[in-house]
C-alpha cells in the first residue's frame, strides 16, 4: 500500500542537519506513527512521503522554509542579566518561557556576558536544512474516528 492522505505510516527514521551530525532518530523505539495529509509532521517531508509504498527507504532533504522556518534575527536579542532573577547561574544552551502579549515563548540562552544575555526565540531547527533517512514500515487505511481527529491512534 501507498502513502496518500488519509492512510496512517510507520516509519523510521534518522534526522540529521547539514554537517551530518545526528539530530533526532527513532531507532531503538517504535516507529513512528502520523495521519499522511494532516499536518501532523512538517510539510517538506510530507509531501515527498506521498506515493511512497511500504517497505521502501529512501532520503528526503527539507529546506528551512518546509521545515521548522526561516531564522528572524529580530528575535534575537540581548537582554539585561537582571532579567533573569531566581536563577543562580544562566549558561548558554538553558531554556525558558518568556512571558509575551501572544502567550508562553519558549527561549534558548545563546551568549552570556558580564552585564547582558543574549536570547534567541527562533526554534532550534529554524534555518537548518533537513536530511531525513527514511523506512517505511507499515501504512494503513486509518479509521473514521482517526481522521475526524486528523490523527493517528
Ligand atoms: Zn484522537
Amino acid at each position: 500500500m501507498d502513502i496518500q492522505k488519509g492512510r496512517v505510516v510507520g516509519m523510521h527514521y534518522t534526522l540529521r542537519n547539514e554537517q551530518g551530525d545526528v539530530i533526532d532518530t527513532s531507532q531503538g523505539r517504535d516507529p513512528l506513527v502520523f495521519l499522511q495529509g494532516y499536518g501532523n509532521i512538517i510539510p517538506g517531508l510530507e509531501s515527498q512521503l506521498e506515493g511512497c509504498k511500504e517497505g521502501e527507504q529512501l532520503d528526503v532533504v527539507v529546506e528551512p522554509e518546509q521545515a521548522y522556518g526561516v531564522k528572524h534575527d529580530q528575535l534575537i536579542q540581548k537582554v539585561p542579566r537582571e532579567a533573569f532573577q531566581g536563577v543562580d547561574k544562566v549558561e548558554v544552551g538553558m531554556q525558558f518561557q518568556a512571558q509575551t502579549e501572544q502567550g508562553p515563548v519558549p527561549i534558548r540562552v545563546v551568549e552570556v556576558q558580564d552585564e547582558e544575555v543574549t536570547i534567541d526565540g527562533n526554534h532550534e531547527l529554524a534555518g537548518e536544512r533537513l536530511h531525513f533517512s527514511v523506512s517505511i514500515e507499515s501504512v494503513r487505511e486509518a479509521s473514521e474516528e482517526e481522521i475526524a481527529h486528523g490523527h493517528a491512534h
